[in-house]
Formats: C-alpha cells, structure tokens, sequence
C-alpha cells in the first residue's frame, strides 16, 4: 500500500507516529500489521524483561540485563525510556533519527508515560491510542496471550483506566475491535497525515511554477508561427 508523501521526487524527513494504549488492546499486533502493509519502520525497544515464548532478540526487543540498559540510559541513549510492570524498557535514540532523517516514517509502539515524554521531545510526532473494544474483551485478550499471572493481569487491568484517561493528549484514537479494520484506520490515518498541507506542499507548488515558467519560456511566440 503506498500511503506516504505524494511528491517523493526529492528526500524529505520522514513522520514519527507514535501508537499507545493500554497492555492487551492489541498494539504490538496492529503494530506487525502496518509494517506488513506501510513503508515505515518499526522500532525495536530495549527492555530489561524476559523473553517471551517464540519473541526473539534483536526482533521483538533488544533483552538486555538491567546494568546495560542502566549504561545505554546514563549514555543518553534512549529517546524515552519508562519502567512498565516493573522492568525498564526505552526507545534507541539512534535508529529513530537516522530513519527519519533518511525520509522514512518510524512507528514506536510504546507505554503511555514513554509517549508522553516523546511528545514533549517531538511535539510534531503523530499519537495515536489504541483502545479495547470493551474492558471485558481486554481482560480476555490479555488473559488469552497466555504471558500474564494472574497477578500480572489483575495489575495490567487496573492501570487501564488511569492509562485512558491521557487520551486528552493524543491526536487519534482507534477501538481495536476487528483488527482489520483498527489497522486499516491506522494506515489511513498514516496517508492523512501525508496529505497535511505543509512544507512539502509549498515545494511542490513551487515546482509547478517552475515547470509552468519552462513551458511558457518553450511556447512559440506569434511571430515565429
Ligand atoms: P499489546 O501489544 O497492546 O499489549 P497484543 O498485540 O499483545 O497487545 O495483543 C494482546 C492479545 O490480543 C494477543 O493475544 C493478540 O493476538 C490479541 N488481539 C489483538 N488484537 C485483536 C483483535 N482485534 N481481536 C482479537 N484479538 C486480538
Ligand atoms: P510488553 O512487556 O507487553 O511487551 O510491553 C509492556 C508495555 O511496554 C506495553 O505497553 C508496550 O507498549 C510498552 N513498551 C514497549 N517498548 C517500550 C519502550 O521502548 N518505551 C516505553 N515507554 N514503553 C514501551
């Protein structure tokens, strides 16, 4: 799906988009998708918790001990980090900027707290929140991904309704209730985004003027007729 800038002729900074919500309403699965159908790249966070089944490292999350994350963190390594059910998890400065920089749009799939900090730091980033359909279909999704005691459940549901009452400061939200659907509104949120009259636009605008001026300059005057 082409959903980006609409005059890619010349390289220009790609757009942050930042998707949050709530554990369990489905990000990191909305998340695969677009980077299945969008030209953006997703950023792998680094985190001092276990893997999980099948999750693998430098893929999922960069698994790393809490005194590296600790060295990365004091190096000024990380555009945002935050402690999320008690492990550390922080976003690669490096790899965000070198993608935007080269013209691709980059999608941190992170906590509440983390995008908060990143929309102080990119106040231009796109932030979108994913909320569930219903709080009983979260309990279920959550319970359902198998990861989670029930301590660890009970925990994540009870930060649900603080973590949603941010929503203020976002710019979208999505329900992810059919996931082909919330994916498909995040790509066209994606494309919308491409379609801002910025200064993208007035480069193009320029361009017409310039090809409109050569064409002028090339039409034959009457008397060369
Ligand atoms: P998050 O990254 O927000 O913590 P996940 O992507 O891990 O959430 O999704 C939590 C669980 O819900 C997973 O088992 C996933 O397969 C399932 N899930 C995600 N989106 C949907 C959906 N739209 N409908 C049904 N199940 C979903
Ligand atoms: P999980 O352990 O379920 O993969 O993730 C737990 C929470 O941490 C999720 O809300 C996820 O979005 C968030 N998260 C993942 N990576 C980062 C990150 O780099 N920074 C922040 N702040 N949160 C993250």
């Amino acid at each position: 799906m082409s959903y980006g800038r609409q005059n890619g002729d010349t390289v220009k900074k790609g757009r942050l988009f930042v998707i949050s919500g709530p554990s369990g309403t489905g990000k990191g699965t909305i998340c695969k998708r677009l980077t299945d159908i969008a030209d953006a790249k997703l950023s792998v966070s680094m985190t001092t918790r276990a893997p999980r089944p099948g999750e693998r490292d430098g893929i999922n999350y960069y698994f790393v001990e809490e005194s590296r994350f600790r060295e990365v963190l004091d190096a000024g390594g990380f555009l945002e980090h935050a402690e999320v059910y008690n492990c550390l998890y922080g976003t690669p400065k490096q790899p965000v900027f070198e993608h935007l920089n080269a013209g691709r749009d980059v999608i941190l799939e992170i906590d509440i707290q983390g995008a908060l900090r990143v929309r102080e730091r990119c106040p231009e980033g796109v932030f979108i929140f994913v909320l569930p359909p219903s709080m009983s279909e979260l309990r279920k999704r959550i319970v359902g991904r198998g990861s989670e005691t029930e301590e660890s459940v009970n925990l994540r549901m009870g930060e649900t309704l603080k973590e949603i009452s941010c929503i203020d400061k976002y710019d979208y939200c999505v329900v992810n209730g059919v996931l082909d659907d919330a994916v498909n509104r995040i790509a066209a949120i994606m494309t919308a985004e491409h379609s801002r009259v910025d200064a993208d636009v007035a480069e193009l605008l320029e361009r017409y003027r310039n090809e409109e001026a050569a064409l002028q300059g090339d039409a034959p005057t009457k008397g060369d007729r």
